[in-house]
């Protein structure tokens, strides 16, 4: 599973339009910036670039362009391949969590994604209150290691 060998060159983040209304995005960006949680498996030194960017409301609203947008702009401004480009969906879209239970769309979401040839990996920050109720049976279970 790890991507330790640097061949991941930029990683894409999308959280969710609604969850972004009362985060600040700062547990995912730190959780990469530290390569902990779902990011635990990319070297620190391997010059990964983030990424970050909103769905753009249900159902994925603005996926599908931006990352169109992000294929073009890898290959032309930094000569990155979509094949080095992988696209997590945070937390707030695939857990049960503080904000909401995981997202209704993920599927169609992970669709579009993988149509235009990008790989698709789930979550991100992992919150230590969720993960408590989650162990408590509050919240639906998630496997932090799938790919
Ligand atoms: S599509 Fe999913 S991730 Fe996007 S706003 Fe709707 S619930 Fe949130």
């Amino acid at each position: 599973m790890g991507d330790k060998t640097g061949q991941t060159k930029i990683i894409g983040v999308i959280q969710c339009d609604f969850a972004r209304e009362r985060c600040s995005g700062f547990g995912c960006m730190n959780s990469f910036t530290r390569r902990i949680d779902a990011f635990a498996r990319y070297a620190k030194d391997a010059g990964v670039m983030l990424v970050p960017f909103n769905c753009g409301g249900c159902p994925g609203r603005r996926i599908s362009r931006v990352a169109a947008n992000l294929i073009k702009r890898a290959k032309k401004k930094a000569e990155v391949d979509k094949e080095e480009i992988v696209i997590h969906l945070a937390s707030c879209i695939v857990t049960d969590n503080g904000h909401y239970p995981p997202c209704p769309h993920i599927d169609y979401i992970e669709k579009i994604l993988k149509r235009k040839g990008l790989k698709v990996r789930k979550g991100s920050y992992r919150s230590n209150t969720a993960s408590r109720r989650r162990a408590e049976g509050i919240y639906e279970q998630f496997d932090w290691d799938g790919e």
